[in-house]
């Protein structure tokens, strides 16, 4: 049988674990925490075919200049003399172009809808029975300013083929009865579905211990051995592993996972903050993004999910819990009736987003190392894209035509 080490146990470490299970591989999920200290849980679950504008956008680079000033604002840049956050920071405005945004709409539908579709057989899979809806996404706005752009991005969104909709305040008042917004309107995405990100980890674990598969926790991946041009071992802190295939899934760690393999691969970790609070004292149908506010709010079934900011800074540097109060002062502002508190510091989740350099995520086989895959650095979209991704991997091992043009998402594209 041939054998798979799949690195990195976050949502798409275990999809790609998942998918080559299924094909007939033997897998090992090697994670060096224990697969819940990742991005992959607290998230807001968006699967989201509307997410068809990359991170690196000409709009992001003055936007954020002037938000660094805010500590409450929800995208920072912590400075720093660091080499590859300079390199990262070089490659993102260079990428961050009108050229890029307009590139990059179609393959990133393409890959959402694949992976859409995916959920969505997975979810008609004998153990899997995490929390999904297909109710689409509302993106709410403010000002004058943002209705325009919003009703542009409907309009792009329809001639790419995705269902979407202006809807001024009365229209989403008729969607959304129960609760009361302050905003000029919104656009209804119906192309987008959510779900629990808890619950989908976990069936994707439970079905990968029930058929064979091998989940190492707390075993950090160190290094290879390379013989002929291919991977032949991995070594880790407790062991070493033979492989026939490697899955580099490491998430925010994968820049310097990346340099043992020889492999320079532009990323950043976004940290992003997240809290619950109780659904029943606020009854929203489906998710909202607070477009002013960058927050994104995700009701699941007894709960409700506040997410937000994109903090680019080092991992393991203390969290910013002001962050969480921009995201808590933008829900009172968007929903003027809600009974928001701070959440206390235990109560708040935060994660790494494996943010690329030009908002595009890594998905490929090495042409120099060739039984390596390569699946990150999907920023903001690793939910939305994790079960295409995971799938994609497997179409890549097994040598079959791949069912989404990889080209712009090749992990050798920054050399
Ligand atoms: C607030 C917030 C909200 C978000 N909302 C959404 C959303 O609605 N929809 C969406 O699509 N995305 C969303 N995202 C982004 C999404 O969560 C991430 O893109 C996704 O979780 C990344 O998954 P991953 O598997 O690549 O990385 P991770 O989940 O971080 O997993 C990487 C794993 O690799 C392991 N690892 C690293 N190095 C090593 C090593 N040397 N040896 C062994 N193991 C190693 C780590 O321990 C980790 O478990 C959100 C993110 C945040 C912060």
């Amino acid at each position: 049988m041939k054998t798979a080490i799949v690195i990195g146990g976050g949502i798409i470490g275990l999809s790609s674990a998942y998918y080559l299970s299924r094909a007939g591989w033997q897998v090992t999920v090697i994670d060096k925490g224990n697969r819940r200290n990742n991005c992959s849980t607290g998230n807001a679950g968006y699967i989201c075919p509307s997410h068809f504008v990359p991170l690196a956008t000409p709009g992001i680079v003055s936007q954020g200049l002037k938000w660094m000033l805010n500590s409450r604002s929800p995208f920072y840049v912590q400075p720093r003399l660091s080499w590859p956050l300079i390199q990262w920071g070089i490659q993102f405005m260079r990428s961050a172009t009108a050229q890029h945004v307009q590139a990059s709409a179609r393959p990133l539908r393409d890959i959402a809808l694949f992976s859409m579709a995916c959920y969505e057989d997975l979810k008609k899979e004998p153990g899997f029975d995490f929390f999904y809806a297909h109710d689409g996404m509302l993106e709410a706005v403010q000002t004058a300013e943002n209705v325009h752009h919003a009703k542009e991005t409907a309009a792009i969104a329809r001639d790419l083929g995705l269902d979407a909709e202006w809807l001024d305040k009365d229209g989403v008042k008729a969607i959304e009865p129960d609760v009361e917004m302050n905003i000029l309107g919104a656009t209804w995405f119906r192309c987008d579905a959510h779900c629990n990100p808890e619950q989908l980890v976990q069936n994707l674990e439970e079905y990968l211990l029930k058929n064979g598969a091998e989940l190492q926790a707390d075993s950090e991946v160190t290094g290879f051995t390379k013989q002929n041009g291919v991977i032949t071992q991995v070594q880790t802190d407790k062991g070493t592993h033979n492989a026939d295939l490697v899955v580099l899934a490491t998430g925010s760690w994968s820049r310097e996972m990346a340099a043992k393999l020889d492999l320079s691969l532009p990323l950043v970790a976004g940290r992003g903050y997240s809290f619950l609070a109780n659904a029943s004292d606020f009854p929203l149908r489906r998710p909202v993004i607070l477009t002013e506010g960058r927050v994104a709010v995700s009701p699941f079934e007894e709960q409700i999910r506040f997410g937000g900011t994109m903090e680019i800074t080092a991992i393991n540097t203390p969290p910013r819990y002001k962050r969480v109060e921009g995201i808590v002062q933008s829900a009172r502002e968007f929903f003027p009736q809600l009974k928001l508190e701070q959440p206390k510091a235990e109560d708040i989740w935060y994660g790494y987003r494996p943010c690329s350099a030009d908002g595009l995520p890594y998905i490929g086989r090495l042409q120099k190392t060739p039984n390596v895959i390569v699946a990150t650095g999907h920023s903001m979209l690793g939910l939305s894209l994790g079960a295409g991704t995971g799938k994609l991997v497997a179409e890549l091992a097994e040598e079959e035509k791949v069912s989404v043009d990889l080209g712009m998402f090749s992990p050798e594209r920054f050399g």
